[in-house]
């Protein structure tokens, strides 16, 4: 299914997680339920630097994950060469560049192409046991 929607808190949680790791980069995996992103996988031992967060760990062979979150400290919403060959292995890409603001986020393609992702609000169930726990 495509993903067409983020979850309100799941987009302000990432905009959080980036302003805590700036000046570094931000870099997580998206997880969805259907069409709405609703979580932040990240990926122990991700290596951060103020230019690019390293994207092998990224790669790591059968992690389901619906997309991909960096941010990109110097402000530029723009996907770099690099960034546009990871973006093939995902269905949905977001850059979130500085300030990391609701306004200062753009999502793209596999293709590198601009798609919108519309932000509602979504009933996250914290009953229910999350298989993927280990990673939040
Ligand atoms: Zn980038």
């Amino acid at each position: 299914m495509a993903v067409k929607k983020i979850a309100s808190d799941t987009l302000d949680f990432i905009l959080e997680s980036c302003k805590a790791t700036h000046p570094r980069e931000f870099g997580a995996l998206l997880e969805a339920d259907g069409d709405t992103i609703i979580n932040v996988i990240y990926l122990p031992g991700t290596d951060s630097t103020s230019r690019s967060v390293s994207l092998k760990t990224w790669t790591m062979p059968n992690m389901p994950h619906a997309g991909s979150v960096h941010s990109h400290p110097s402000g530029a919403v723009r996907p770099s060469e690099q960034d546009l060959i990871f973006f093939r292995t995902n269905e949905v890409n977001i850059i979130v560049g500085e300030p990391y603001s609701r306004e200062s986020w753009k999502a793209f393609d596999r293709n590198g192409n601009l798609i919108s992702l519309e932000i509602v609000d979504y009933e996250f169930d914290d009953e229910e046991e999350d298989e993927d726990s280990e990673f939040n």
